[in-house]
């Protein structure tokens, strides 16, 4: 296969509607985009020249939570290798969240990547949160909307009732230690429900960048759509409680009997 030029994928993110000198928050597989001219880093290149000149390129860059965090060398758990070369390119700022940071380059990057509370990791006060207070787009390039952290954001306004701790290393006066962190968790496969409610609202763009299926939408309209969802079915988002995933199970046995339906 002949790899797609920089300039050829800025080409595509432009078709699909990138705002030039808009807020982006991309989620990414590099495998489905791929071949790109120079790699990931040409993909880097091409997402940064779609949003100029004043544009704020952001991606999720979480870790693995088992040791001691530092912006400046924890690697990316999970993320991709565009994310994973995004962060350590030198004019990037990374947030300081143990296991859930973003890394952002551009005008609001700063703002984007102020420090955010531990728990809810990705809530209204956080990385994508700040994008949807910035009303930024959600780039999806090669993934669905189960890699959508914005959808966490939905979840923390909707007041979902259900949360899970994880474990996670955090320094505390020089010493390292293991807190419960809380968020609201599951497998995340019932995010891709988004996709048939954000199509059938005509709310979002969807076409090839690079090999890869991407989707477009804003921010506030995928928080919308997925808030009003949660207020229908507060659990619309788990897996059936006879589906037999683990995940799910845990979070529907997290909420609180009380708010429980039926
Ligand atoms: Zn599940």
């Amino acid at each position: 296969m002949i790899p797609w030029r920089v300039d050829a994928i800025a080409a595509q993110l432009a078709a699909i509607g990138v705002r030039r000198n808009g807020v982006l928050l991309v989620h990414t597989s590099f495998r489905e985009v791929r071949p790109v001219e120079e790699g990931p880093p040409g993909l880097i290149r091409a997402l940064r020249s779609a949003l100029e000149p004043g544009g704020t390129l952001v991606m999720p860059t979480m870790t693995d939570g088992e040791s001691v965090f530092d912006p400046r060398s924890t690697p990316t758990h999970e993320m991709g290798i565009t994310a994973e070369l995004f962060w350590r390119q030198p004019d990037v700022v990374r947030s300081t969240h143990p296991g859930g940071s973003f890394a952002a380059t551009g005008p609001h990057a700063e703002r984007i990547c102020t420090p955010q509370p531990l728990a809810p990791p990705h809530g209204i006060d956080s990385p994508p949160g700040r994008v949807h207070e910035l009303a930024g787009q959600v780039l999806l390039l090669g993934v669905t909307y189960s890699e959508c952290t914005m959808l966490h954001v939905a979840e923390s306004i909707a007041g979902v009732p259900y949360s899970v701790a994880h474990p996670c290393v955090v320094e505390e006066d020089g010493v390292a230690k293991r807190v419960m962190i809380a968020e609201t968790d599951h497998c995340c496969r019932g995010f891709r429900q988004m996709d048939v409610w954000m199509r059938a609202h005509g709310m979002q763009r969807e076409g090839k960048i690079g090999n890869a299926h991407a989707t477009l939408a804003d921010a506030r309209d995928i928080v919308a759509v997925a808030a009003e969802r949660l207020r229908q079915d507060p659990l619309v988002f788990l897996c059936p409680p006879n589906a037999g995933c683990e995940e799910c199970d845990d979070a529907r046995a997290s909420v609180p009997a009380r708010s429980r339906p039926g």
